[in-house]
């Protein structure tokens, strides 16, 4: 028995008759009617799936009906019957989402009986891809209880790995000092049997500190409680920072260490020991693998966003083979030989390093001739720096002294009313503004861009030659986030900067 998925509601039976005999071969079945609210509960108590209704019958109109349909049973499919003095009610009927289609009356009756399969068809399409949002709706929310889980046992790893470490760290600490109390020969001489014993051991116990330091290292920075202090340098004096802390060792193993700095570097926000720990890792392995030449350190920005640092060796090169495996944890590649004294950690500390600074590290190698280690470290955005003054002299001042550390990017207007303007264009991070101005003073203004929530976030310093406390406070009251006093102290502002932004 076929079921019934369609009500056709209509006064003029005629029109029920001509549909009964239209929908005869169908695979559905259908209920003619010209009582509304059957037609409604019909609607309301089976799998209906289109309703085709008249629009102009006693008691309700075709739109009206249709519209309560749609609350009840809003997948249905709602098509309207109408004469030509209805077009624009069904039109409008239409683009309020109460009707899918119209049809002019008299209607040409191989136009309806596509609609009618077109409108069930839609219909089957939606009922399906409800069910599938739903079943991918159950699915994300099991894979989110799975991977809340994961993340747990994860978490509890990790600090079964923190805990362990942490806890070896003491009792190690007490034998490397009996062995080296030992080795003074204070308690008693040795004999040379013993010495080789205990030299044995003093070195396993080395090893075995620079593993643990590792594990720890790379533990705390995995679960992001390796805090970094960024600071602001200039690319360059890092790494000649870095060279002269390494250079002697490089030298003592017969090999050079160079430079390389491309042109125009701008500052990055490091933080410096950290990413001294990547060289000095970086630097060790390439002296570990070279056993003549160069080892060459690069900087270059070329497109200005990214700072990209290189350490070049001439040394044994790596296989393409074992290229994809040197950044994972305990990964020692090539022959034993090369394996001793490492812990194979040092690479993944430095690629979680990186990526604390939201850079990336990569390594390019040609087996035989040599490998570079390259990572990068984006480019620390100049913070934004607004002055507000219309005395040329003290402009001249600031421009100098902020220009000069290469951090900020300024701009300077003459008075009151044109800084909220330039605040929308240029979005400064600080504004320095004087109090006396003409038409209108500092105090003003400071009032007026904190009590606007687009600028309220900006950090106002206001300076002036303040007199009295009751000036200061004035200013404290209009707002602004601290005082500079004249004449200008060049490293009070700069602190003063630094702190605010
Ligand atoms: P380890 O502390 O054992 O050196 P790393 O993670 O720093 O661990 O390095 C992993 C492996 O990558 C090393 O054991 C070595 O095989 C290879 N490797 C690292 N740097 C170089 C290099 N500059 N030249 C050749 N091989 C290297």
């Amino acid at each position: 028995m076929k079921a019934i998925n369609v009500v056709i509601l209509d006064d003029e039976l005629e029109i029920l008759d001509v549909c009964g005999r239209l929908f005869e071969d169908e695979p559905f079945a259908f209920l003619a009617t010209s009582d509304h609210k059957e037609a409604m509960r019909a609607i309301e108590a089976m799998d209906i799936k289109v309703i085709l209704s008249d629009n102009r019958m006693p008691g309700i109109l075709g739109v009206e009906f249709l519209r309560q349909v749609k609350e009840k049973r809003p997948d249905v499919i709602r098509v309207l019957f109408t004469g030509h003095a209805d077009v624009q009610l069904a039109e409008d009927a239409i683009n309020k989402g109460e009707v899918y289609r119209f049809l002019n009356k008299p209607f040409d009756l191989k136009q309806l009986l596509m609609l009618v399969r077109e409108a069930i068809e839609k219909f089957d399409l939606l009922r399906n891809n409800q069910r599938l949002a739903g079943s991918i709706q159950k699915r994300n929310e099991e894979l989110e209880v799975l991977s809340v889980k994961l993340k747990n046992m994860y978490d509890v790893q990790k600090q079964f790995t923190y805990t362990v470490s942490h806890e070896l760290r003491t009792p190690l600490a007490a034998i490397k000092s009996s062995i080296d109390i030992l080795n003074t020969e204070m308690p008693g001489k040795l004999s040379d049997e013993q010495k080789m014993f205990i030299t044995g051991a003093k070195s396993g116990i080395d090893r075995l500190a620079r593993l643990i330091n590792d594990v720890l290292d790379l533990a705390k920075l995995e679960s992001g409680k390796m805090a970094m202090d960024l600071v602001s340098v200039p690319p360059a004096a890092l790494v000649q920072e870095i060279v002269s802390m390494q250079g002697m060792v490089v030298q003592e193993k017969g090999l050079t260490l160079e430079t390389e700095f491309g042109a125009d570097l701008p500052v990055i926000l490091v933080d410096k020991d950290r990413l001294a720990q990547v060289f000095s890792n970086l630097i060790n392995n390439a002296m570990k693998f070279t056993k003549e030449g160069k080892i060459t350190i690069s900087v270059s920005c070329e497109d200005k966003k990214n700072m990209t640092f290189g350490v070049r060796d001439t040394g044994i090169g790596i296989t393409k083979e074992d290229l994809p495996k040197l950044f994972k944890k305990f990964q020692q590649v090539g022959g034993a030989s090369q394996h001793v004294g490492g812990t194979g950690l040092g690479l993944a500390i430095c690629k979680e390093i990186v990526e604390a600074h939201r850079g990336r590290i990569w390594v390019e190698s040609e087996f035989g001739k040599g490998s570079a280690f390259c990572f990068t470290i984006p480019v620390a955005q100049a913070k934004r720096i607004l002055i507000v003054d219309d005395d040329p002299g003290t402009l001249a001042v600031l421009r100098n002294v902020l220009t000069a550390t290469g951090k900020y990017e300024l701009e300077m207007v003459s008075d009151g009313f044109l800084a909220g303007q330039k605040c929308n264009s240029f979005k400064p991070d600080l504004i320095i503004l004087d109090i006396n101005m003409p038409k209108i003073d500092g105090l003003e203004v400071c009032a007026r861009l904190k009590s606007d929530p687009e600028t309220v976030g900006i950090k106002i310093v206001m300076h002036s030659g303040f007199s009295t406390e009751q000036d200061e406070k004035k200013a404290r009251e209009a707002g602004a986030d601290e005082i500079l006093r004249k004449p200008i102290d060049p490293k009070a502002l700069l602190a003063m900067v630094e702190k605010l932004i």
